[in-house]
């Protein structure tokens, strides 16, 4: 009892903690409460209440959504958010944060604008498409293409190769049912050729429905139909692009090609293959463009104005610099680049020493691009958790029972954080 009439008082505890001051009350107040139930239960000993309350403070104050280094070399890490931001794509993020904005207002006419021109000449100046807009996200595109022009109870073409599941659940029959259109599958699973889609057409049919396969890939005796092909069928063809890099650079199905060949509608996504913020691209037809721009799912999966920003930034980063955008230069990273920080973080990490190994892209893009390049190896992988526990938190990549920390996804300016994260768990570990 008289240890329980020893706790100081709220305001006096509180006071201890530099913190706003209902934040310091609240602190005080749950560790004097978990305290009483410490010494009604028998605890002896002395214990700093001042230093559980302020660690309470911090605690509750910690954001939940943090910054990662992200050691794992996968570049489009969906877990990690996918892509970092380019500095002018933060800085745009930024400047919309802070203020109002011409968002949705035509500063010459004083009248509502729309969203949608804020970005519409670079999508249309990058691909060649004649129109073209953003939504929230790539699958909202893909949903969104195939509701516009598909709508109740028409019939959709797709491939029996290409019914795929992209990841969270997004599976492409269920997308089409979501839109109210009817699937008609035609094909095999390995393979389709134009004669099977050409039988299929009716006077039903909307619209034939093409969808990468992202993060999965068939070889052997596999034939599909180029998008050149259904698009000379007569029927609108939308073209789910997905992931893949604009300049077609690494195997990818290309934006541009889609466009070129006349397809109505091409969904590709903002972050997997613009390195840019979360957003679902739709490009093609003029005509097919405004029928998804008036769609009540067009307001539904409105893109947001921080993301939007983010998007013309990085839109224009891949007219003027594509080198300033991080995706494309960890893509691209020289030996040498790589090298120089591998032997930065090993110098400094006893134990540690490089070996090669081989990244990957991720994020359902490019699945089988291999990156290969030095990585820096510790010994032990059970080091895994306390990493991940760590401030800020670090994933690596565990291999044959060791962690690897791969260069590629760390920038420059994270290195020194990197082995402040990792230092103080080798000490003790090294002969
Ligand atoms: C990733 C992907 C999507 C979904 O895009 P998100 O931006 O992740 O919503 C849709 N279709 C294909 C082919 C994809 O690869």
């Amino acid at each position: 009892m008289s240890a329980l009439r020893g706790l100081p008082p709220v305001d006096t505890l509180a006071a201890e903690v530099d913190a706003p001051r209902a934040l310091a009350v609240a602190a005080a107040r749950a560790v004097l409460a978990e305290r009483r139930a410490e010494l009604l239960g028998g605890a002896l000993g002395e214990t700093d209440l001042g230093a559980r309350a302020r660690a309470w403070a911090a605690d509750v104050t910690r954001p939940s959504l943090r910054r990662v280094l992200n050691a794992t070399g996968v570049i489009i890490h969906t877990n990690l958010g996918r892509a970092p931001l380019a500095a002018a794509a933060r800085e745009a993020v930024a400047r919309a944060a802070e203020g109002y904005g011409n968002l949705e207002l035509d500063l010459v006419t004083g009248e509502r604008g729309s969203r949608h021109i804020h970005v519409e000449a670079l999508l249309c100046a990058l691909t060649g498409a004649e129109a073209g807009f953003a939504v929230n996200n790539g699958a909202g595109a893909a949903l969104l293409a195939t509701a516009a022009l598909a709508g109740v109870g028409r019939e959709v073409i797709v491939s029996r190769g290409q019914l795929v599941e992209i990841g969270g659940g997004f599976r492409v029959p269920d997308v089409i049912a979501q839109a109210g259109a009817r699937l008609v599958e035609v094909g095999t699973t390995n393979r389709t050729r134009v004669d099977d889609y050409s039988r299929a057409v009716t006077a039903d049919t909307a619209a034939i429905l093409r969808v990468h396969q992202s993060n999965f890939r068939q070889l052997g005796f596999v034939e599909d139909v180029g998008v050149e092909a259904l698009c000379e069928l007569g029927v609108p063809v939308i073209d789910d692009v997905g992931s893949g890099a604009l300049d077609a650079l690494y195997d990818e199905p290309a934006v541009r090609r889609s466009v070129a060949a006349g397809a109505a509608l091409v969904c590709f996504s903002g972050d997997k293959l613009l390195g840019g913020p979360q957003a679902g691209l739709l490009v093609g037809r003029a005509e097919a463009v405004e029928r998804a721009k008036r769609h009540p799912l067009a307001r539904a999966l409105r893109i947001d104005k921080l993301s939007l920003a983010a998007l013309e930034a990085t839109l224009r980063l891949h007219r003027d610099a594509p080198d300033e955008i991080p995706v494309l230069a960890m893509l691209h990273a020289s030996r040498e680049v790589l090298l120089t920080r591998a032997e930065r973080l090993a110098a400094a990490l006893p134990g540690a020493e490089i070996i090669e190994s081989v990244a990957r892209v991720g994020g359902g893009a490019l699945p089988l691009l291999e990156l290969p390049g030095p990585v820096v190896a510790l010994p032990d992988a059970s080091l895994a958790p306390a990493l991940r526990a760590g401030d800020p938190p670090l994933i690596g990549r565990v291999e044959h029972a060791r962690l690897l920390l791969d260069p590629r996804t760390l920038a420059d300016d994270e290195l020194e954080a990197t082995i402040a994260a990792v230092k103080p768990h080798l000490r003790g570990q090294t002969p």
